[in-house]
């Protein structure tokens, strides 16, 4: 194959692009701006190096969908998931490794492949012709992002995550919560019921308002916080502004009538707003916080209605360049405006280094495909790589649009199966062998030549 396919940044998904797409026949050139330009979080200039933890979290590819993710890159070939297993520290069910042989390794593996060669340098543009993967991650360099930025709108790209947590909308307790829309607003019936309500009385505030004041909280890194704080700050910071702030803001009782109490007057509200098309997910409005993770739990658990809720994702706010990928990217991670141009990883929104990894892997297989002149089928939403895609490139809300791990409230439904806590086992295990059926499938259908 004569075209050469560019991939800008070698980090977890950049890797994993070039891997893929080599493997597949095609020459490769990584342009990869470290060491030469560094970031704030990375040290070295090997490609694929972690940034903070060393885990690649859950391996249990029967009950956790992060770890189906491993098993459908492995079987996938995935360079990521074979350096991660070569280098893996003992870690209970997690796979953690050790980040210099982990990164060292797949430096090694893709600077020794034949058709792949590494440019130190910074690219600063989007190229108006050739086939290119941009995979510069959450710490894309400033003058790049401001191309993208041009080149895309001022609304399409964020410099930051201000992530609101997010609860399956099975574990939320209804016979404490309801469905409505403040003032009931909206032309359809699912508009005026789109958020889910829960009530506090006033000892339930103070005690909550006590938490928040009392929980541990991250730091920010040096260099994260600049340009950042208008407009989204944390709860905690506002309840530390007064007791009553976030009662005047997103935790405001008006507009709405708890149907199982319509006589008692809510002392606060805490909204949350759907997050998926599947109606699958609920973010707690208003709610990014720098709260660490356990404590959160815990925090957001005194919600009413919220006792018993499982968090598809905690909050958090920081440092993260991303794209609004739903309406930007067609469902082959191409810049709609200028489709010889991919994106892969996290600027794609979405967030962790396997999921990052994954986007890589599609997006390394696609371009092949297209070079090689052939299209690949589309790939099943019931798989995990699949249900990642199919969030971020149309599932997801693009108003709202936030970086999202993968999880299993992305995944379509499986009917006939008990919902609720008692049924989980069972309902992942049917999440999990519907996707590796129809994973292994579209890999032998989706096969290219390897050389
Ligand atoms: C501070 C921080 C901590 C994180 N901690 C974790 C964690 O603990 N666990 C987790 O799962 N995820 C974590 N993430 C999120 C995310 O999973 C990782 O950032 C992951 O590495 C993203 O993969 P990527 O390939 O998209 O980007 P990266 O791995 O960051 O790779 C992007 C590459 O592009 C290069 N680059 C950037 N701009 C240019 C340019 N203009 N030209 C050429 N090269 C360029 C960069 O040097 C980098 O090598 C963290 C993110 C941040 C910012």
């Amino acid at each position: 194959m004569a075209e050469t396919l560019h991939i800008v940044g070698g980090g977890m998904a950049g890797a994993e692009a070039a891997w893929q797409a080599a493997q597949a026949g095609v020459y490769v050139v990584i342009h990869e701006m470290r060491p030469q330009t560094g970031t704030f979080a990375h040290r070295t200039g090997h490609l694929a190096e972690m940034v903070c933890s060393n885990s690649f979290r859950s391996d249990d590819d029967e009950q956790n969908a992060v770890g189906l993710l491993h098993w459908e890159m492995r079987q996938a070939g995935g360079l990521i998931m074979e350096m991660a297993d070569a280098n893996r520290l003992p870690a209970g069910g997690a796979l953690a490794v050790d980040r210099d042989g982990f990164a060292q390794a797949v430096t090694a593996r893709l600077v020794s492949h034949p058709r792949i060669s590494v440019e130190v340098s910074e690219i600063t543009d989007l190229p108006e012709d050739g086939r290119w993967i941009f995979a510069t991650g959450p710490l894309t360099s400033g003058a790049l992002a401001e191309a993208i930025r041009t080149a895309t709108g001022t609304d399409a790209l964020a410099f930051f995550d201000a992530i609101a947590p997010i609860v399956y909308a099975d574990s939320v307790d209804m016979t404490k919560a309801w469905f409505q829309s403040r003032y009931d607003k909206g032309e359809t019936e699912e508009e005026r019921t789109a958020y889910l309500n829960c009530p506090m009385d006033r000892a339930q505030y103070e005690a909550f308002i006590d938490a928040l004041l009392a929980a541990e909280k991250t730091a920010f890194h040096e260099g994260e916080t600049a340009g950042y704080f208008d407009g989204c700050l944390p709860i905690e910071v506002m309840a530390e502004r007064g007791r009553e702030t976030l009662r005047h803001g997103p935790m405001k009782p008006v507009g709405l009538t708890d149907p199982h109490a319509p006589e008692v007057k809510p002392h606060a509200i805490v909204q949350l707003r759907r997050d998926n098309a599947l109606g699958t997910l609920y973010n707690i409005v208003g709610f990014q916080t720098k709260m660490k993770y356990g404590a959160q739990a815990d925090v957001f658990r005194m919600i009413p209605g919220l006792e018993e809720a499982r968090f598809a994702r905690l909050g958090g706010i920081h440092r993260n360049t991303f794209l609004n990928a739903p309406t930007l990217l067609d469902a082959q991670l191409r810049l709609k405006s200028r489709p010889h141009i991919r994106f892969a990883g996290q600027i794609t929104g979405v967030e962790g280094y396997v999921e990052s990894a994954a986007m890589g892997l599609l997006a390394g297989r696609l371009a092949a495909a297209e070079i090689a002149g052939c299209a690949l089928p589309e790939v099943p939403a019931v798989t995990a790589i699949g249900a990642l895609l199919t969030h971020i490139t149309g599932g997801a809300e693009a108003k709202t649009f936030q970086p999202m791990n993968v999880n299993f409230g992305l995944f379509p439904p499986v009917e006939g199966l008990k919902g609720g806590r008692r049924g989980r086992r069972d309902r992942y295990k049917a999440y999990t062998d519907r996707a590796k059926a129809a994973w292994t499938a579209w890999l032998s259908a989706a096969r290219l030549d390897a050389a």
